[in-house]
């Protein structure tokens, strides 16, 4: 049955909200603002506002150099540990370093050198830029001796699953995806593929960062090789935060780091003068990590953790379910097209929709109605629902919003105007 079209149900949808009381662990400092981009970056939990005023002042200021034995040289793998967590991952098998991109390379560089006389790397047009531009580096640093097949999504909102298991074949070293598709938050079959690309004896790399903390994910189940993911988005750790890298206990022997720096090696502290990587996931480190950021991740993680995933899922689906609707009911006569996966499996926890109108209509509900959303070309709008702190109210203000700049003609002073970070 439809769910009722008005305010009073969107208020008791939270009222019922078994989360509702995590909303109170995040900073709001604008009341009224609808923040509907958690999924660029999340917001500031309260915890890290009061850790970063005691990290800097008492083990930067206080302690100086002594903190690197009293718990700094051990964050990257312990926070790495807690994210290991909300991923499936066992102890041992995640740590925080450097940026998504930078793992990514690191990884891919790794991936490729263990499946040597295989020329073929296996992704798909729904991939995040960044992805695919350092895959097209790493080849060129291996003297472009690998080719990257690029299959096409049929309608750009789902994955190309089918046709990316059909190009599998003895040729191809490594398949690489983004688990949750950051324009339709459409999510893949990861055990699925993952099969599918070892019965080829082909690995696997997948970018988690626009599922961790938000949609389910089992890298075990799934018997995943390598990933990578971002921590500022569902796990709020900042703009910027270090990102985190996993690979499966028994693959972490055999690969190399490319950048085999100091940080990696198995006793840095002996300043040998030949590289010889640590036995564990330490090996991926390369140089000192960013402490200050990579600390700040932690309650973030934690906050999470005592939600719990499958808490955290549950509602990040009922919320995009209820954004359908609402989109069903108010907005669909007027030009905008739902461009997320309809089924509650296949989808992340952002809902994107389209408009001929998407960049002046962004625009008149950041600077009109203060909600953030995102935008990004050509015509598409997304809304991230963190489930950690939306409401069901945001999700319905958020659209009423949208109704009336379209009807009113509000968005048409717009017309003109480009922003620079949406
Ligand atoms: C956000 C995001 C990234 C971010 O990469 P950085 O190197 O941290 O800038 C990478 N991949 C995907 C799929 C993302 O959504």
């Amino acid at each position: 049955m439809p769910a009722p079209m008005d305010l009073s149900h969107a208020k008791s949808l939270d009222h019922a909200d078994p989360l509702k009381s995590y909303r109170e662990r995040f900073y709001h400092s604008e009341p009224g603002l609808l923040y509907m981009d958690g999924n660029s970056l999340g917001k500031l939990p309260l915890e890290t506002l009061e850790l970063s005023q005691r990290l800097v002042q008492q083990q930067w200021g206080d302690r100086l150099i002594r903190s690197w034995n009293e718990g700094w040289l051990e964050l990257p793998q312990r926070i790495g540990d807690k994210i290991g967590q909300l991923v499936g991952a066992r102890q041992g098998e995640v740590i925080v370093a450097d940026s998504t991109s930078i793992n990514l390379f690191k990884l891919v560089s790794a991936a490729l050198s263990l499946r040597p006389g295989r020329s073929k790397i296996l992704t798909d047009t729904l991939n995040f830029p960044s992805d695919l531009y350092i895959l097209e580096g790493v080849s060129q640093m291996m003297g472009k001796s690998h080719s990257i097949q690029l299959v096409d999504s049929h309608d750009g909102v789902h994955g190309p699953e089918d046709e990316l298991i059909a190009q599998l074949d003895s040729n191809t070293a490594l398949l690489t995806l983004s688990h949750t598709v950051y324009k339709s938050g459409y999510v893949y079959d990861m055990k699925r593929l993952t099969q599918a690309a070892h019965e080829v004896g082909a690995l696997v790399l997948w970018d988690l960062s626009h599922s961790t903390g938000a949609v389910a994910v089992d890298l075990h189940t799934s018997q995943a090789d390598i990933a990578v993911g971002c921590t500022y988005k569902y796990l709020n750790g900042g703009p910027g935060s270090p990102a985190f890298m996993f690979v499966k206990e028994a693959l972490q022997a055999s690969l190399q780091n490319p950048i085999s720096g100091w940080m990696g090696h198995q006793d840095l502290f002996a300043f040998s003068k030949v590289y010889s990587p640590a036995p564990g996931i330490k090996r991926f480190l390369a140089g000192t990590p960013a402490i200050v950021s990579t600390a700040l991740i932690e309650p973030g993680v934690d906050i999470l953790l005592e939600a719990g995933i499958p808490a955290l899922v549950e509602k990040s689906q009922k919320q995009i379910d209820y954004f359908y609707e609402l989109w069903a009911y108010f907005l669909k006569d007027l030009g905008f097209q739902f461009e997320s996966p309809r089924e509650a499996q296949y989808r992340g926890s952002h809902a994107t929709l389209s408009h001929e109108q998407a960049l002046p209509i962004d625009l008149a509900l950041i600077h009109e109605k203060g909600v953030i959303p995102d935008f990004r070309a050509p015509h598409y709008l997304r809304f991230g629902m963190a489930p950690i702190y939306t409401s069901f109210e945001e999700i319905y203000l958020t659209i009423q919003h949208l109704k009336e700049i379209y009807t009113t003609g509000m968005y048409l002073s717009y017309q003109d105007k480009k922003p620079s970070v949406t």
